[in-house]
């Protein structure tokens, strides 16, 4: 579906300093959305405050401003959306949708799946710890901009936790909600994120809320599986060196950019930029999963 007003965003977790992979996902969002004329917002994704690195949210908006790219609207913080996440959970558990569930790690099959121990009620002598929700029995299909047809079989994995043990919105519902409540109509991100796109389509229907459209653009390898060379994956963006790690983006995202200084750089990348030109696949070996029709 086509979209009156375009919004997208990025939505970094504060975990650590931009880093290559981030600064492609970063430039493949924002130009998408310059593109279609839209807006992009930056989301700091700080939902688990013991995995939140102190002082990184503030690095990540300095280093995507040195590179050129603001919010254009206030960034929203997830820590700050707590009360929103207790309220979606609230109604999907009201409404049978979701459920609480006594199981520990250990109760979970080998392979890490649910068994589905309480999803018609806690077992005599089990507490409540998370709140799962209740997984479609048929494929959630969605056609990706960038990765085609993508189908996913929630069951297999099983119901999912939205609300963990120790009371945290998860991602996949935090995200999902976020991604509504913005008025997100596209998301952009690296691909490494595809297995949960099938999950937050799930919440959002659950919830009665739009999905937006996906475009997952290929991860970043580590220093021997991709092309890049160590250096310009390590630490590409540090100061002074924008230029090589905005051309090596462009490079990676499909769009070899002349030989031109920063400005020009940008400029040719605003008039050039279209997402059909994006690989699925990183340059290199293989891809981290398979697309299904
Ligand atoms: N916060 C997530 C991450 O940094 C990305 C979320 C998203 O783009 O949907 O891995």
């Amino acid at each position: 579906h086509h979209h009156i007003h375009y919004v997208g965003r990025f939505a970094p977790s504060p975990t650590g300093d931009l880093h290559f992979g981030s600064l492609v996902a970063a430039l493949a969002s924002y130009l998408e959305a310059r593109r279609h004329h839209g807006d992009w917002l930056i989301r700091i994704e700080d939902l688990d405050p013991p995995r939140v690195v102190s002082g990184s949210a503030e690095r990540i908006v300095t280093d995507l401003a040195r590179f050129g790219m603001t919010s254009d609207r206030p960034i929203v913080f997830q820590s700050e959306r707590f009360a929103a996440y207790a309220e979606a959970i609230q109604s999907l558990l009201a409404n049978g949708l979701a459920y609480w569930c006594g199981c520990s790690r250990r109760d979970l099959n080998a392979d890490g799946s649910y068994p589905g121990t309480c999803a018609n009620g806690l077992p005599p002598g089990r507490k409540p710890r998370a709140v799962r929700l209740r997984v479609p029995a048929e494929r959630v299909r969605f056609v990706d901009r960038i990765q085609g047809p993508v189908s996913c079989d929630l069951s297999v994995a099983g119901d999912f936790v939205i609300r963990r043990a120790d009371g945290l919105a998860a991602y996949q519902l935090a995200v999902a909600l976020d991604d509504a409540f913005q008025g997100i109509t596209d998301v952009v991100r690296g691909a490494d994120l595809l297995d949960s796109t099938a999950r937050q389509i799930h919440v959002l229907s659950c919830l009665g809320l739009p999905a937006p459209d996906y475009a997952h653009v290929p991860v970043v390898m580590g220093a021997d599986g991709g092309k890049l060379s160590k250096s310009t994956a390590s630490d590409p963006v540090r100061s002074g060196e924008e230029i090589h790690a905005l051309r090596a983006a462009l490079e990676f995202l499909g769009h070899p950019p002349p030989l031109v200084d920063f400005e020009s750089t940008w400029a040719w990348a605003l008039e050039n930029w279209t997402i059909k030109q994006v690989p699925a696949r990183p340059p290199g070996p293989t891809g981290l999963w398979g697309a299904d029709g």
